[in-house]
């Protein structure tokens, strides 16, 4: 079986801008940078606003306010984000709003949005020092936050999720927790732990939800996912039979599904007998358009 990444990349992914690390310790540079042609998106708060046509919406940078991140260079210009007065760490299930418009973005403003969103919201909710509770300071682009009083330096967020195809004799195991829409089945996935690696995390989650034993685990593509700072770790994990003892107080539902229903899913998404698939931006919908085509 090939381990090629699958062939689309994962929605959030992908990388319009140079992100230009070298630029983010020269100060001077950024503020000539800024009061040149360098943009800004336009948010309010976290939201993006879109033009007529679903596009992300620049305005000139120069004159702009309070914190600035730096995303990067683009088309020769700069580009910047300024951090809003809150944050938002609600999981994007819990937005409505943000939903209906992450269907209109292009996958370059998908992956802008999601960079910006992601450390936007993260400066917006670390204003305080961890270490002495002193407010910081935004610091190399907009890529650190500094502490004057402790010297202590934090950085933003990233937070491993395992999340995993399992599959025994030929069968896919899928599950769905109690918020998911009716008939919504898809990949099992929890947060990697401290001392873990992305095989422990995915063998410790299938075997706490599911009761599911499972030996081999290989990667297969990753996503970022900025509600608020998750990087989604893609997998394929054999178990070791299909005896299932799921942990309702975990999940709702886990059940084997043949490859002639996940594929019926796929194809009909609501329409399907068999279950409702997880959306075109999570990286399980790309899970399974992977598993279809591997085990065509
Ligand atoms: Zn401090």
């Amino acid at each position: 079986m090939s381990l090629a990444v699958p062939a689309c990349v994962p929605a959030f992914g992908g990388q319009p801008l140079d992100r230009a690390d070298h630029l983010r310790t020269d100060p001077a540079k950024l503020a000539e940078l800024r009061a040149s042609d360098a943009r800004l998106l336009r948010l309010d708060a976290l939201v993006p606003e879109l033009d007529g046509e679903g596009r992300l919406v620049w305005d000139e940078a120069n004159g702009a306010s309070g914190e600035l991140v730096f995303l990067g260079l683009g088309e020769g210009r700069a580009h910047f984000a300024a951090v809003p007065g809150q944050g938002n760490a609600d999981p994007a299930y819990a937005q409505r709003q943000i939903w209906g418009m992450l269907g209109q973005l292009s996958a370059d403003d998908l992956a802008l949005y999601g960079t910006a969103r992601s450390v936007l919201d993260w400066h917006a909710r670390h204003r305080f020092c961890a270490r002495c509770g002193q407010p910081t300071q935004l610091a190399k682009g907009g890529w650190q936050r500094d502490c004057d009083a402790c010297n202590a330096q934090h950085f933003p967020r990233v937070d491993p999720v395992a999340i995993m195809l399992i599959e025994c004799d030929g069968k896919l195991l899928l599950g769905r927790q109690a918020r998911f829409p009716p008939r919504s089945y898809s990949a099992l996935a929890g947060f990697v732990e401290p001392g873990e690696s992305i095989e422990d995390a995915v063998r410790r989650e299938v075997f706490e939800e599911a009761g599911v034993r499972v030996g081999e685990v290989r990667y297969v593509a990753s996503q970022p996912w900025p509600f608020p700072s998750q990087l989604m770790l893609g997998c394929l994990g054999h178990a070791e039979s299909l005896e299932l003892a799921v942990d309702t107080s975990e999940i709702e539902d886990a059940r084997w599904f043949a490859r002639d229903e996940v594929a019926e899913a796929m194809a009909k998404g609501s329409d399907s007998r068999s279950f409702v698939p997880p959306p075109p931006q999570a990286i399980a919908h790309d899970l399974l358009t992977w598993w279809l085509e591997e085990r065509a």
